[in-house]
């Protein structure tokens, strides 16, 4: 007889090793249970793990505890999915274990049942029918009362067209107005749109996707070139061979508006995956997956680990944008890991962007992508039309010159409305003591409290402290405190005093708690003349046909930052807004101050477009040796004491050093932010022209660093591929 095997299991634990338990009591371990969740005891605790693998028990180990309970009748996590999750443990240098735990949303981790089929729906009960209009006119009760009219609403519509009902659902169930009822699965019945004929070159695109074979394809199209239109053909090429699709989009892009658009052109329930659901919604997404039911998923970064089991396309929007790369925990990179989840499942996946990432050009240039384009706006709209207004020696007001406000009123006289993009919020990055140079700092880190309220608060952008703005400066007890630089706030101050006869509204991280106050803001603008201030959450996805003028101010903090990235991300933001203007038939514009009209990076992209200021960063990295050309990985460290900090980094460095001589070390240096929230911060870089290399080093000098003794006095984290080193 052979010897009983016992459950190999990967734990939510930082310690790179798997766990071996003998099976809960009356179950013989066997193949099926590989990648089934199991509650096993762990020192005093309780923690739920994945099955991966079983084995004969080891004859030298000691006594082995028991599994509790094996949480799956069926495998969660199996075949492809958990191969790729297996190379991305090994690729980050991270436990197996909380990988997994990172890849299932939060109730299947917690070892809650994989939901079931069954649907929701919220209905008036006669009572509240009786009752609603009663409640308080413009309150939650009474708004989510009116939407739900007589048949009800699902609640996974709900979650799309009325974020925050769950409270306003509770109270209306309280008092017996409002009931929930199970109903069939979710099922989208319309049948789908035609779109529009596409221009020949979406047709290239569309037949350049192939219907099965790994193929990575970069879409390069300006903002409403139609790449959306060529996804949506793709996709519903897809679905009718029987296969599942995946959209994944830039956190502030999933909007109802593209669930919308996907519903209505496709005929298909689209399941939508993003931090905004309640953590309920997310598990039934990932069970909808796991089952085959979800046929089209769109989704944020997470959603780049929903099983795929009849996977056929995977579609990455925005590819170059920076909230693919997951900045805590297990640091993975969303795009880098549907490339990968693309090669195992033998799909193509398509990168769309504007302004593609120089890691993706530089790939398709190498001809390791196909690399497709389109050239022209869709429909009748225009490129817009861009000045660089030089505002050297020009008296400004809040940042604005006064050409600039000429421009903004005489397109408001015309019927237009303009956006003013600056990428800071508050009213103004620093307050300043006239009298004796004295600026407020948070006490926490190292770095100046932006101030708020026009004046009357101060907050950290870092840590969030928050505070009261003092009557009198600290150090010398004048009176003359004034806020330096420019922030959102004080823009729309200015704005609504200058143009009192238009709405003003400002976005930005502070209005926009909830995605939907975006929708609100741009109904509220309507089609008449008006005025939008925001940073970066402007800059993308929307459509508004009535902006005939972009403002940019503040150009110049991008242009002279120390991060090699800078330049890249800077005109990749500069294309995103003024991809803002003129996206209808009317012609936009789009200005940008600077005090540098001469800076080669804005001339570049000024006559070249982006492609040469790609060209000429790519040149630049390969001769610094920065990424694409070099491979890098950031040891990140920080204690109250810098002494102990230092000594990780120190002897986490001498471990690296002697396994691979050939790897570049950079430090320990300290951190950009070299104190924050009261920790003392640094860091280690290593650098290589060869990835195997880098991954060689670290596989071999990580269980060394792992045991150092000073590595027990630090907070210490591991960053592959990082993409902010500054
Ligand atoms: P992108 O995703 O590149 O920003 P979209 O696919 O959203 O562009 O297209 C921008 C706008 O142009 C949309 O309103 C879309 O319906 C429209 N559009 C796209 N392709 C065509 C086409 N071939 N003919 C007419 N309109 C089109
Ligand atoms: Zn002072
Ligand atoms: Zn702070």
């Amino acid at each position: 007889m052979s010897a009983a095997l016992v459950l190999r299991i990967a734990l939510p634990v930082p310690l790179r090793q798997a766990f071996d338990y003998l099976p809960p009591d009356g179950h013989a371990a066997g193949p099926g249970d590989i990648g089934c969740r199991v509650r096993v005891p762990f020192g005093h605790r309780e923690l739920v793990g994945i099955v991966v693998a079983v084995a004969p028990a080891d004859p030298a180990a000691g006594a082995l505890r028991s599994a509790l309970q094996i949480l799956d009748a069926d495998p969660l996590l199996v075949g492809e999915l958990r191969r790729s999750l297996q190379w991305l443990a090994s690729y980050t240098h991270a436990p197996l274990g909380e990988v997994l735990a990172t890849a299932l949303p939060g109730p299947l981790r917690h070892g809650e049942a994989l939901p079931t089929r069954e649907a929701w729906r919220w209905r008036l009960t006669e009572a509240g029918v009786t009752a609603r209009d009663r409640l308080r006119a413009g309150s939650k009760p009474r708004l989510l009362a009116e939407a739900l009219g007589g048949d009800g609403v699902a609640e996974w519509q709900l979650d799309d067209l009325h974020p925050g009902w769950r409270t306003a659902a509770r109270s209306l169930a309280q008092r017996a107005f409002a009931e929930r009822i199970a109903e069939a699965p979710r099922g989208y019945a319309q049948p789908a749109q035609p779109g529009p004929a596409l221009n020949p070159e979406q047709e290239a695109a569309v037949a350049a996707i192939p219907a099965q074979g790994f193929a990575p394809i970069l879409l390069e199209g300006v903002t409403g070139s139609g790449k959306t239109e060529v996804y949506l053909q793709a996709i519903a090429a897809c679905l009718a061979r029987g296969r599942q699709a995946l959209v994944l989009v830039p956190e502030i892009g999933l909007t109802p508006q593209t669930l919308a658009r996907f519903r209505a052109r496709l005929g298909v329930e689209v399941y939508a995956l993003h931090s905004g659901l309640a953590d309920g919604e997310r598990a039934l997404t990932w069970a909808a997956c796991l089952r085959g039911e979800a046929r089209v998923v769109v989704g944020t970064r997470s959603a780049v680990f929903v099983p795929l089991p009849e996977a056929g396309l995977i579609v990455i929007d925005e590819e170059h944008d920076g909230s693919y790369k997951q900045l805590d925990g297990i640091r993975y990179h969303a795009r880098d890991f549907a490339l990968v989840r693309g090669k195992a499942l033998d799909i193509p996946v398509v990168l769309g962007s504007a302004t593609p990432s120089l890691e993706t050009l530089h790939n398709a240039q190498a001809g390791r992508y196909a690399h497709l384009r389109l050239t022209t706006r869709a429909g009748d709209a225009k490129a817009p039309n861009v000045r660089v207004i030089d505002v050297r020696k020009r008296p400004l007001a809040a940042g604005l010159s006064p050409e600039t406000l000429g421009a903004i009123a005489a397109q408001l006289q015309a019927g237009g409305q303009v956006l003013v993009f600056k990428n800071r919020r508050g009213y103004a990055p620093v307050l300043l003591c006239h009298d004796c140079g004295w600026t407020a700092h948070c006490h926490r880190c190292d770095a100046p409290m932006t101030v708020h309220a026009a004046g009357r608060r101060l907050q950290c952008h870092h840590c969030g402290h928050r505070q009261a703005a003092p009557p009198a400066c600290p150090d010398c007890g004048g009176l003359a405190l004034q806020p330096q630089g420019v922030g959102t706030e004080r823009l729309e101050e200015l704005l609504a005093d200058s143009f009192p006869q238009v709405p003003v509204l400002r976005i930005d991280r502070s209005t926009t708690a909830r995605k939907d106050a975006l929708e609100q803001a741009f109904a509220t603008l309507g089609d008449g003349p008006g005025i939008l201030v925001g940073t970066q959450i402007l800059a993308k996805g929307h459509d508004l046909p009535l902006l005939t003028l972009v403002v940019v101010v503040g150009v110049d903090e991008g242009l002279f930052s120390a991060d090699f990235r800078a330049g890249e991300k800077l005109a990749q933001l500069l294309i995103q807004v003024a991809g803002r203007a003129g996206r209808a038939a009317r012609p936009g514009q789009v200005w940008l101050q600077t005090h540098h009209p001469g800076h080669p990076l804005l001339e570049t992209l000024l006559s070249g477009g982006y492609r040469a200021l790609a060209d000429a960063e790519l040149l630049d990295r390969q001769a610094a040796g920065f990424p694409p050309f070099a491979h890098l990985a950031m040891f990140r460290a920080e204690a109250k004491q810098v002494e102990h900090v230092q000594a990780f980094l120190r002897a986490a460095r001498a471990a690296l050093a002697s396994f691979d001589a050939s790897v570049e070390l950079h430090g320990p240096m300290p951190a950009p932010m070299p104190r924050r929230a009261g920790f003392q911060r640094m860091q280690l870089l290593l650098s290589t022209a060869q990835r195997p290399r880098l991954h060689a080093a670290l596989q071999a000098a990580l269980p060394v660093i792992d045991a150092l003794p000073e590595a027990r006095r630090v907070r210490w984290s591991l960053d592959v591929d990082p993409t902010d080193l500054y």
